[in-house]
Order: C-alpha cells, then sequence, then structure tokens
C-alpha cells in the first residue's frame, strides 16, 4: 500500500464533522486504494468531544484509516496536510451583525492560513466550508502566499447537489441524465443556480424545462433557501448533505470530473465572466490531473449576467469589509 495522505479536518467534532469523518476514514475522499491519517482540529473545550468521535472511528475498524490526532494546536493539525477541510467556523448568533461575523471568522481563518502556509504539505488542497465560506477562504488564501492561490476553495458543491435533485424532480429524470450545472457568486441567498447551459440526456435543460416562471419563482430560491428550509424541518442544519458535497468536491478535484460533464467549485478568480480577479466566487470547473479550471466560452444571457453580477457584487462587498478590518 501507499503512504497514508494526511487530511486535516477543523471543527472535527461538529455536526457536519460527524457526517464526514466516517466517510474519509473508509475511503469516500480519496479512493478504495488511499490510506488516510487524519489530524483533527478543535477549539479546546471541544476536544473531549473529537476523542469521543475518535474512539467512535476507531471502533469502525476501518482498513484505510493509518491513524488520527486530535489537537487544539494549529502546527499539529497542519504539518504535512495534503488535504484540509476547514469546516468549524463561528456561526452568526442573534443580534451579530455581518461586520462581527467576518471579524470573528478572520480571527479563525487568519491563523489557520498562516499554519497552512508554515506547515502544510507541498500539494496541500483546502476545501472551506465554514461560513461565510467564500470570504473564510479568500482570508486563509492571503495569509498563504507560498501556497498556489489555485489551491484554495469554498464549498457550492452542496448547492449544486441541491440543484441537480430539483431539476432532476422537476423533469422527472434520474440525477444522472443531467450534466452540466452551475452554480455561479457566492454561497448565500444570492448564489445563481444557472440551468442554461445544463443538459437533461443531452438536451438543453431550459428546452426541456421550459418553464420560466419555474425557474424564478420556484427553482432558484428552492435551491438558495435549501439550509433554511433544513432547518426548519429538522430543527438541525444540514449536516449529512454538507458532508457528502464535501466529500464529492476533494474527490472531483483529485480524481476528476467525467468527460462532458462539469462541477461547481468557488475558486480565486482570473478575472474570466468578469467576476473581479481574486474574489473566491463559484465557477463552472472541470478537474484534471488533481487541478481545475474554469469552464470558458459560455454565453450569458441578460437574465443570468444580472444575476451572476449581483452574487459577485456581495462577494466584492465582503471582500472591502474584511479588507477595512485588516483581515487581508
Ligand atoms: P456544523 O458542523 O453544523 O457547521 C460547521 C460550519 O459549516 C458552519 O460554519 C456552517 O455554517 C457551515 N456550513 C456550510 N455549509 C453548510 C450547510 N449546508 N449546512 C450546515 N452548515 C454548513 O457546526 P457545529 O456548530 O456543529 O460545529 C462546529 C464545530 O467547529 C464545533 O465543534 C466548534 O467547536 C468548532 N470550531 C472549531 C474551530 C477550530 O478548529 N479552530 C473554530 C471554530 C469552531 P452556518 O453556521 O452558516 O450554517
Amino acid at each position: 500500500t501507499s503512504t497514508p495522505v494526511t487530511v486535516t479536518v477543523t471543527g472535527a467534532a461538529g455536526q457536519i464533522g460527524y457526517a464526514l469523518l466516517f466517510r474519509i476514514a473508509s475511503g469516500q475522499l480519496l479512493g478504495p486504494d488511499v490510506p488516510v491519517r487524519l489530524r483533527l482540529l478543535e477549539i479546546p473545550q471541544a476536544v473531549k468531544a473529537a476523542e469521543g468521535t475518535a474512539m467512535e472511528l476507531e471502533d469502525c475498524a476501518f482498513p484505510l484509516l493509518a491513524g488520527i490526532d486530535i489537537t487544539d494546536d494549529l502546527k499539529t493539525a497542519f504539518d504535512g496536510a495534503n488535504v484540509a477541510l476547514l469546516v468549524g467556523a463561528r456561526p452568526r448568533t442573534k443580534g451579530m451583525e455581518r461586520g462581527d461575523l467576518l471579524e470573528a471568522n478572520g480571527g479563525i481563518f487568519k491563523p489557520q492560513g498562516e499554519a497552512i502556509n508554515a506547515h502544510a504539505a507541498e500539494d496541500v488542497r483546502v476545501l472551506v466550508v465554514g461560513n461565510p465560506a467564500n470570504t473564510n477562504a479568500l482570508i486563509a488564501r492571503s495569509h498563504a502566499p507560498d501556497v498556489p492561490a489555485d489551491r484554495f476553495t469554498a464549498m457550492t458543491r452542496l448547492d449544486h447537489n441541491r440543484a441537480l435533485a430539483q431539476l432532476s424532480k422537476k423533469a422527472g429524470v434520474p440525477v444522472s441524465a443531467i450534466k452540466k450545472m452551475t452554480i455561479w457568486g457566492n454561497h448565500s441567498a444570492t448564489q445563481y443556480p444557472d440551468i442554461f447551459h445544463a443538459e437533461i440526456n443531452g438536451r438543453g435543460a431550459a428546452e426541456v424545462v421550459d418553464d420560466q416562471a419555474w425557474l424564478e419563482n420556484d427553482f432558484i430560491p428552492t435551491v438558495a433557501k435549501r439550509g433554511a428550509a433544513i432547518i426548519e424541518a429538522r430543527g438541525a442544519s444540514s449536516a449529512a448533505s454538507a458532508a457528502g458535497a464535501a466529500i464529492d468536491h476533494v474527490h472531483t478535484w483529485v480524481n476528476g470530473t467525467a468527460e462532458g460533464d462539469w462541477t461547481s467549485m468557488a475558486v480565486v478568480s482570473d478575472g474570466s465572466y468578469g467576476v473581479p480577479e481574486g474574489l473566491v466566487s463559484s465557477f463552472p470547473v472541470t478537474c484534471s490531473g488533481g487541478r481545475w479550471e474554469i469552464v470558458q466560452g459560455l454565453e450569458i444571457d441578460d437574465f443570468s449576467r444580472g444575476r451572476i453580477d449581483a452574487s459577485v457584487a456581495e462577494l466584492a462587498e465582503e471582500r472591502d469589509a474584511v479588507r477595512g478590518l485588516g483581515l487581508i
């Protein structure tokens, strides 16, 4: 067998962590032949809970699990990390202003970026899940100047998967019949799930569905507000689906997109589609050989342009806010 890949998970004792770790340890993140060593980062008061999760991981006797370290120390957590899943974040609590939220998260993602810069493996790949994910990724990245910018990504795969599920229900086709779904912009209520380039069994999805009212009044808001609907129904935020999307994101990044398909990832913009350079924004991407590439040359109509611009404007505001706070 090969040398274990070191996978660091922050916020490991949280709900998403609980749904994520068992899937990583069973080989679903990197593949059935790749042994993994887990590094669990938690804040001191949650280390004990992480130890409990680690006991359960041990009890699963996963053949691919080469070891588990639990720590509240950043250097230990990111030392030699090949994959870093940044899940732990400061959630917005009642009465908290957006500036407070960005500042609290800056206090988490700035030192994590620095630790990744100083200690992670040369091939480190970072996925930020903790919200506000795009801007947290921007903060971490700007404190890791020695790590190539393309290694910092944020998760919009859950939005992508939610969009696939809604379209599959509407069209009465299995999810596997749908290709080339796209999420643009911020992982927030302004995100734009775009079906105009999507295909259902090889035909244009928007033509197959042919229902602009559904698109505007049902599909887009349902996908964008799905998180709130789950909290309402379940009494807790989505966790297993978020963990599943994190697994999908890294698996696709490392193992590639299928021929004739793409996925959605929030990545550092190179200016494509008018998204200002440096913003961490969601794009359609293909992956191959462990690298992502933004799909180029898509035609963007006025409807889509307006939606993309609105979400990107929100990202620019968040960037300006964290810049104002001295976090980047
Ligand atoms: P969860 O595990 O449910 O969520 C973790 C983060 O993921 C939150 O920021 C959450 O944002 C975000 N998230 C992104 N997408 C989704 C989604 N679709 N559904 C739900 N959440 C999503 O949070 P818990 O409170 O259970 O656990 C967080 C853990 O992180 C705690 O154990 C805490 O101790 C730890 N933590 C660790 C830090 C560290 O290691 N340095 C720093 C801060 C916290 P949102 O809240 O907006 O839903």
